[in-house]
């Protein structure tokens, strides 16, 4: 069954992620490669802050978690963690998954199309040696996916694989993940997408309670609450909501520069 992986792991009674549709799927699986693929990379905080990485292929989003995000960087190889395929759908999901699998925010940090580099993706894919050329509004130009384990077919180190950068006109040393940390979708930040939606739930129990991700929960959860009293109070008071938008951006870019690069999980 198409999406099985993913349909197991999710309970879509208390998740708002799109349970997958058969009939787009297979419309979807039509598409031919060279009129363009969508693409997107969804941060998520989670257990741990990562980067879905989503790639249409044959109906369905394939798909790979980068602790770290993406680099622009030729020389800087991100480990990409292979995972199971996601509907078409989720390439535009926004939003908050309040418990369960994948319990914490989704915003959508980049999107656009794709195109493979090479005819035969099947064969690339079954190598573990994908090149391709992306269109995204953060993401461009030629890059590579790379399987770095299979030395045991179907273990657990078949599932690693690393996001490596081409030189081309697109690279450079430029952070992207710090320099453009906001959604395409929204403009916003963890906490605006929160106080979109339900900030309370958090009140107890959170995704992450300890450590660097529980440290960046907490506060995301006190800013989401304020942001929430304030739009509930009278319009004069208000601060304009692109007021302190560039402010915010900033903050969550120092608050992760300032924490070492520590080996992350990914959920
Ligand atoms: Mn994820």
């Amino acid at each position: 069954m198409v999406l099985e992986k993913y349909k197991q792991k999710r309970n879509f009674t208390s998740s708002p992620e799109p349970s997958g549709d058969a009939t787009l799927a297979a419309e979807r699986a039509k598409k031919a490669p060279r009129d363009g693929l969508f693409f997107c990379v969804q941060k998520h905080l989670a257990s741990h802050l990562h980067y879905d990485f989503r790639l249409e292929y044959k109906g369905v989003l394939l798909s790979w978690a980068v602790p770290k995000g993406p680099s622009l960087d030729p020389k800087t190889k991100r480990l990409a963690m292979h995972v199971e395929d996601h509907p078409n759908e989720y390439g535009t999901f926004e939003g908050v998954i309040p418990e369960g699998y994948g319990a914490g925010i989704v915003m959508l940090w980049d999107q656009g199309t794709w195109t493979p580099e090479a005819d035969d993706v099947d064969a690339a894919l079954k190598k573990g040696d994908l090149k391709f050329t992306l269109d995204g509004y953060k993401l461009k130009g030629s890059w590579v996916l790379v399987r770095t384990g299979g030395r045991y077919p179907g273990g657990s180190g078949d599932r690693s694989w690393l996001l490596i950068k081409h030189k081309d006109d697109w690279a450079g040393d430029l952070d992207i993940t710090t320099f453009a940390p906001l959604s395409v979708k929204s403009e916003g930040d963890f906490a605006e997408i929160l106080a979109d939606g339900n900030p309370e739930i958090w009140t107890s129990n959170r995704p992450a309670q300890g450590g660097e991700t529980g440290a960046m929960f907490a506060k995301i959860i006190e800013r989401a609450l304020e942001m929430k009293a304030g739009r509930a109070a009278p319009a004069a008071e208000r601060v304009p909501r692109s007021a302190g938008r560039a402010a915010r951006g900033a903050e969550e870019t120092k608050t992760k520069k300032k924490k070492p690069a520590a080996k992350r999980r990914t959920t």
